[in-house]
Formats: structure tokens, C-alpha cells, sequence
């Protein structure tokens, strides 16, 4: 297994502080082409399916058991619609699925310390499986971060590092210690993608090898829908499924630099600065990392966007609740994108769709 920089192809072997090509790309991994896919139908996490993972299936694993997570009728016996319940992950969110992968692999490399930039969910999960490894953790965040937010993270025992100034202060921060500590990123490092990618799986063996036609994932960076398409992609390029379903995402009006360019038809994503706030502040990224790569994806998996606003949002967790689902408002997004995709044609009547939700509710409890 190698890194493999996304722009200028550059491969680099596996080290822990090796995270972005030197020119200053995201990095991808070089798979082994004999590689297999199966499944250990006696593990009940993601683990089960290990084989897929680029590094030994004899790596022990950071676990908490997560994935498996229910799959269910948005609408009790409508089997048009259906909602993914990531939020049951460990931690509250899909997070989980990045962060054990990705832990397991630094844990096998012998990295003892780690650091992370997020206020939010990444960092409440790379926080727990750091404990989980016995690893130092310290998590970099703006210094305007609420309590309520930082509570989680610090519970697990990571070192909070409180960083004046914008989010980008903090990120400068953080890339600054990752000169000499492994920088453990969500969205740089392409090991948590391999997590992610296991919803793609569960979906397939969830709907008993079949795919549906749709599925619809709320995007900021792009871990989920891109995680998404790569486990979609081994499955097909596997023979396993007849099709790649086409991926839809969400973004806030806000903050919406994927959808400007996917309707404009533009073939660079341009940053697209927040002037104003959302409720669904897990998907405000003002330029994604990745963003070639999620716009291939959208050319690859027919993909499509659309955006909602906080109204939407609001209706869309009164909607979810009334099911018996208590989402935070970043996962709440898909209702309205579900009508939306109805209305602009995209989804059709009798189309199968999966909506996946991402975080709970009980992380954001001040909006009812
Ligand atoms: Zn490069």
C-alpha cells in the first residue's frame, strides 16, 4: 500500500506524519488490484469487512463496534424512502466508521500522539478511539467554541488546545504542531475514507445485494459522499452490484460551494465564503479539500446537488421526530433535499432511496 498524491501523482510510502503530498495536495491510497472482497459475517461492526482495508487483516483493531447501524423505512411500510441511522454510532455520529479505521492504521504504524482540528463530531470520535488506543490526543479548536461542544471531546481525555481567532487561525495552528505530531485529519488523511466507505457496503448487504437507486448524504468536506462512492465503486468494479446508485448531496444555502459548481457546471469549485450562519454547521465548508475529487464523483455516480436553508431545516427535524428520529439539525437536511430531488425530476415514483443520518440529536438539543 502507498499514498498516492491526487494532483501530481506522487507516491509516498506509509509514515506518521505523512498526510499531504509536498505539493500541498490531499493524498489517495494505492490499493493492491489482487485484493478481495469478502465478508466475516461473524463480526457484527465494520470490521467485517477488514479484507477491503489497505493494510494487513492481522492489525488489531481500534474498536467500538460500530456500523451495523439500522437501516429503516422513512415511513413506516413505504419502501421508497429509507433512512440509515448513523447517528447510533458509539460517539453520536458516522464519524466513528473514519476515526477507528483510521486510528487502527497510525496505532499500527506506532504513533503515540496525535493531533485534530474540529469542534465537532470528528473530534468527539477521534478523542474517543485515541483513548480507546492509548494514544495522546490533543484537539485544536476555535477559542469561541461552546462548552456544551467541547465537553464530549474532553471527556474522553483529550488536551483541548482553545485558538483565538477564525476557524482558519485554528487550522494554522493545528498544521503547525503536525510539522512534528501526526496530524490524525478527518479530511486530509484518505485512512478515514476507507471508514466511511463501509456505509456503501452495509447498504449493499442491507438491501440483500441489491442497490438502490439513490442515496443522499448532507456535504461539507465530503468524507460521506465520498467515502460513499469508493465503496459503491469496489462493489461494482467486485461484480458484487450492477451499478454505482446515484449519490445526491445537501448543502446549506450558506454555504453551498459544491452546489454553485455542480449547477453552474463549472470545472473548479470555488471557495464560497459564509456571510451568514446555518443550523446545519457540520457541512459549512467554504472550499472542500477534496474538491476535484468530488467533483469526478459527481460526473462518475451521475450525482446531483441542492441546497435548503435553516427553515427547511427546522421543518425537516420536526418532520424526523414525528417518526421517532431525533437527528441533529446538519442531518436534517434531507427531507427537504428529498423533496427537491422529487420535484426537479431526479428521483422518481418507485425509485428506492437511502438518506443517510449522520449525527444525534442528542449532541444539539436547543432547537425544539
Ligand atoms: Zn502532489
Amino acid at each position: 500500500m502507498q499514498f498516492l498524491c491526487t494532483k501530481c501523482n506522487t507516491p509516498y510510502e506509509a509514515s506518521p506524519l505523512r498526510y499531504q503530498c509536498d505539493c500541498g495536495s490531499p493524498l489517495s491510497i494505492r490499493k493492491d488490484p489482487s485484493a478481495r472482497y469478502s465478508v466475516d459475517s461473524m463480526t457484527q461492526s465494520l470490521w467485517r469487512y477488514r479484507s477491503t482495508f489497505p493494510f494487513s487483516t492481522n492489525t488489531p483493531p481500534i474498536t467500538l463496534n460500530e456500523g451495523i447501524t439500522p437501516i429503516t423505512p422513512l415511513h413506516p411500510g413505504d419502501v421508497s424512502h429509507y433512512v440509515k441511522l448513523d447517528y447510533l454510532c458509539p460517539t453520536g455520529s458516522y464519524k466513528d466508521r473514519g476515526a477507528s479505521v483510521l486510528i487502527t492504521y497510525l496505532k499500527s504504524l506506532g504513533v503515540t500522539e496525535i493531533v485534530e482540528d474540529s469542534s465537532g463530531n470528528a473530534g468527539a470520535a477521534i478523542a474517543a478511539y485515541a483513548a480507546r488506543a492509548g494514544i495522546r490526543c490533543t484537539i485544536y479548536c476555535p477559542e469561541s467554541t461552546s462548552k456544551s461542544k467541547l465537553s464530549q471531546i474532553s471527556a474522553y481525555g483529550a488536551e483541548l488546545e482553545l485558538i483565538p481567532g477564525n476557524r482558519m487561525a485554528t487550522t494554522e495552528a493545528v498544521k503547525k504542531a503536525a510539522q512534528n505530531t501526526c496530524y490524525a485529519s478527518h479530511n486530509w488523511h484518505p485512512m478515514f475514507l476507507e471508514g466511511t466507505k463501509t456505509i456503501a457496503y452495509e447498504i449493499i448487504e442491507q438491501f440483500n445485494g441489491s442497490s438502490p437507486m439513490h442515496v443522499i448524504c448532507p456535504v461539507g468536506f465530503g468524507s460521506i459522499y465520498l467515502g460513499l462512492y469508493i465503496g459503491f465503486k469496489e462493489l461494482y468494479d467486485a461484480g458484487i452490484i450492477e451499478r454505482v446508485p446515484r449519490l445526491l448531496g445537501v448543502q446549506p444555502e450558506t454555504c453551498c460551494p459544491i452546489y454553485n459548481a455542480y449547477r453552474d457546471k463549472t470545472p473548479t469549485i470555488t471557495r464560497m465564503s459564509q456571510t451568514a450562519s446555518t443550523l446545519a454547521e457540520g457541512i459549512t465548508a467554504e472550499l472542500p479539500i477534496r474538491a476535484p475529487q468530488i467533483l469526478d464523483t459527481i460526473c462518475y455516480a451521475n450525482g446531483a446537488f441542492t441546497t435548503v436553508n435553516d427553515t427547511d431545516i427546522k421543518a425537516g427535524l420536526k418532520k424526523l421526530a414525528e417518526k421517532g428520529i431525533y437527528v441533529e439539525p446538519t442531518s436534517a437536511v434531507i427531507i427537504k433535499a428529498y423533496q427537491k430531488f422529487q420535484q426537479e425530476g431526479i428521483i422518481n415514483s418507485g425509485d428506492t432511496t437511502v438518506s443517510i443520518l449522520t449525527g444525534s440529536g442528542l449532541k444539539a438539543t436547543t432547537y425544539f
